[in-house]
């Protein structure tokens, strides 16, 4: 069977890693979880001291760039890749609310969009992938045979995030997760550097009222059809 690529973008917690893990299981293919690039960058800038509330130096996150190595690293219970920072699973520590409030600032500077995208694009070389993010139809892979922008209210995403966290056991209220939500969809949207908009080609997906097996069914169909063409 033909492989292809598939770009997944859209607002913070759409439910778009759930679609791509999904589809990506179903397919045979490879997931990426973009985000989670960012946000292992973001954290390792926080380990080291290099990034708070207060503090941002540009020129010293370019530099520290270069110690940073990720890595995505198969779990065969989770059927997915997990991201590891220099050889650490970091998967969970990334999720944080901490980490939430400072990774879009990160993702604005151009040098570390660079250094991701080029690893993302490798990773999609031989096709057969899912990846989901912000810029990976309209950047990443601006050829992919299917693209899909998702999205869903605030109060909707910031509830799902809310219950996400709280099952977990993070301490958090639902009033400051809503303004994260809010506050990385300004910034995301309105960056300079590869801002996050729907590509021309991209088929817009509202899933504010729609079940989780309703949309999957609804997207899966779309990919064969695509897939299956010649
Ligand atoms: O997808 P997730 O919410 O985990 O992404 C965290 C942040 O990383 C986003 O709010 C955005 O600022 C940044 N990001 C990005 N480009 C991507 C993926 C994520 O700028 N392709």
């Amino acid at each position: 069977m033909k492989k292809i690529t598939i770009a997944i973008d859209g607002f913070s917690s759409t439910g778009k890693s759930t679609i791509a893990k999904q589809l990506a299981k179903k397919l045979h293919y490879i997931y990426v979880d973009s985000g989670a690039m960012y946000r292992a960058v973001t954290l390792y800038f926080m380990q080291h001291d290099l990034i708070s509330k207060h503090k941002f130096n540009k020129n010293k996150l370019i530099i520290a760039l270069e110690k940073i190595e990720l890595k995505f690293k198969f779990n065969e219970k989770l059927g997915y890749g997990e991201i590891y920072l220099n050889n650490v699973n970091v998967e969970s520590k990334i999720r944080s609310l901490e980490v939430s409030n400072l990774v879009s600032k990160v993702a604005e500077v151009s040098e570390i969009r660079k250094k991701m995208v080029t690893q993302q694009q490798a990773m999609g070389i031989n096709k057969g992938i899912v990846m989901d993010g912000r810029d990976i139809g309209t950047v990443v892979f601006p050829k992919a045979e299917l693209k899909l922008f998702i999205t869903a209210s605030a109060d909707v995403r910031a509830k799902r995030r809310f219950d996400e966290l709280t099952k977990k056991g993070d301490k958090v209220s639902f009033d400051s997760i809503l303004k994260n939500v809010k506050e990385r969809d300004f910034i995301d949207t309105t960056r300079k550097d590869s801002p996050l908009i729907k590509a021309g080609d991209a088929i817009e997906i509202d899933n504010s009222k729609l079940g989780l097996e309703e949309q999957f069914q609804k997207i899966y169909k779309i990919a064969l059809k695509i897939i299956n063409k010649d």
